[in-house]
């Protein structure tokens, strides 16, 4: 059953796809990390920003590079890789001129290729700072995957490089991007649920041994950098506000060889400004979990799952909300692409990341010394 919040469907259409991602306003800095991406300002037009594919592992393969072929504004030219046998199948497979394929040891050339606008990032975060400082140096803009990178440090000489070169950085927040999630932020920010009271946001699945996941100098963290963060950057832009308190208590499996470098389970507290308190968690050892809720006065909202490939769910005071569909990969790569075409502000910039990383901080800080930390 659609919804039933006095929402007449064009209005419904205005919030979600009606949108226009790929051209939309862009919004400012992610501290207004509730913000609703604004109406579109433009028109799609003709010209494609064109995107470098740094790391060619499962998400670049499987989510990433598949989907240029619903983007309006960005088209797949390159790729950049440390596997040169498989750079040059993945080439071949995408069409893409064999001049366009680089290595991490000769990056430094895409200066001098007027095809590639931007480079994608989609690495293990412990190299997403070299990655992105070199792309930027060598004058491109970067979208980068999250976790921005391990320490708060690392992503504010991401953020000094993109902006000493003059060059836009996004993060990979497709979420942001995501229909559903762009319904339940307007939900929140609208008043539809009342003043907001609590939030719930759980995220977690069973990691396998044995991948850069696990190895802290390739990680940063465990569950809490990897799909923690989901729980925690919902809990931000669902609140619209940013926190000033967080309370963390970390628990491992023992004798488990995965987490010998890095955490299982997270539980962690924000406390908002507002009064709003979000309780969140992450995990490793968990059969899957992906989902939130938000109290309000007046009525609540839950999504589950909430930020996965797709399939999202979403209900308001228990009723189904019909969302229109849309495509989050080509939404955020279109909305960078908008941005560099058509000048404006990145929705999810180098500054969100960078939040989420301080905030992770503060929970392994508060989870050590067993007491709330203040942000
Ligand atoms: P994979 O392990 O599948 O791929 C990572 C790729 O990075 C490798 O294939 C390799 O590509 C390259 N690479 C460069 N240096 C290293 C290194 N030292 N060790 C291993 N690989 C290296 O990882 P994912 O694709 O799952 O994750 C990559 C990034 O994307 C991470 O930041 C992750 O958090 C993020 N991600 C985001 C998702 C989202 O929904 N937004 C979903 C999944 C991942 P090559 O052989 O071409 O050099």
């Amino acid at each position: 059953m659609p919804e039933s919040e006095g929402l007449s469907r064009r209005t419904l259409l205005r919030g979600t796809a009606g949108l226009g991602l790929a051209t939309l306003g862009c919004q400012g800095l992610a501290q207004q990390s509730g913000a609703t991406p604004p109406p579109p300002t433009a028109a799609p037009q003709g010209k494609k920003a064109g995107w470098a594919i740094l790391g060619l592992g499962g998400y670049a393969l499987g989510q990433i590079m598949p989907n240029f072929k619903e983007c309006q504004r960005s088209r797949l030219v390159a790729v950049i890789s440390g596997s040169p046998d498989k750079a040059k199948k993945v080439a071949g497979d995408y069409g893409l001129d064999a001049k366009n394929v680089y290595s991490y040891e000769n990056l430094e050339a895409i200066k001098d290729n007027p095809d590639i606008d931007v480079v994608y990032v989609i690495t293990p975060p412990g190299n997403h700072r070299e990655f992105t400082v070199r792309s930027a140096q060598a004058g491109k803009h970067v979208c980068c995957e999250k976790p921005m990178a391990p320490t708060a440090k690392d992503c504010q000489a991401m953020i000094d490089a993109c902006r000493k070169a003059g060059k836009l950085l996004q993060i990979g927040y497709r979420s942001r991007y995501e229909p559903h999630n762009i319904r339940a932020i307007e939900a929140c920010r609208k008043g539809e649920l009342g003043r907001l009271r609590s939030i719930v946001s759980d995220h977690g699945f069973n990691i396998p041994n044995g991948l850069w996941r696990t190895q802290r100098k390739l990680s940063g963290g465990g569950s809490m950098m990897d799909i923690g963060i989901y729980s925690l950057n919902a809990a931000r832009y669902l609140a619209g506000e940013e926190p000033v308190e967080v309370y963390a208590t970390i628990h491992n499996l023992p004798n488990d060889p995965r987490f010998k470098e890095v955490e299982d389970t997270v539980h962690f507290t924000l406390r908002f400004p507002s009064g709003v308190v979000a309780n969140c968690s992450s995990g490793y050892s968990w059969a899957g979990m992906n989902r939130y809720h938000v109290i309000g006065e007046r009525g609540t909202l839950e999504a589950e799952p909430a930020t996965s490939y797709g399939g999202q769910r979403l209900t308001m005071r228990r009723r189904p909300v019909e969302v229109p569909p849309g495509n989050q990969f080509a939404a955020q790569m279109d909305h960078l692409s908008a941005c560099i075409l058509d000048g404006g502000q990145v929705l999810t910039p180098g500054e969100d990341g960078l939040q989420d990383i301080r905030i992770i901080e503060a929970i392994y800080e508060s989870a050590r010394i067993g007491r709330p930390v203040k942000l």
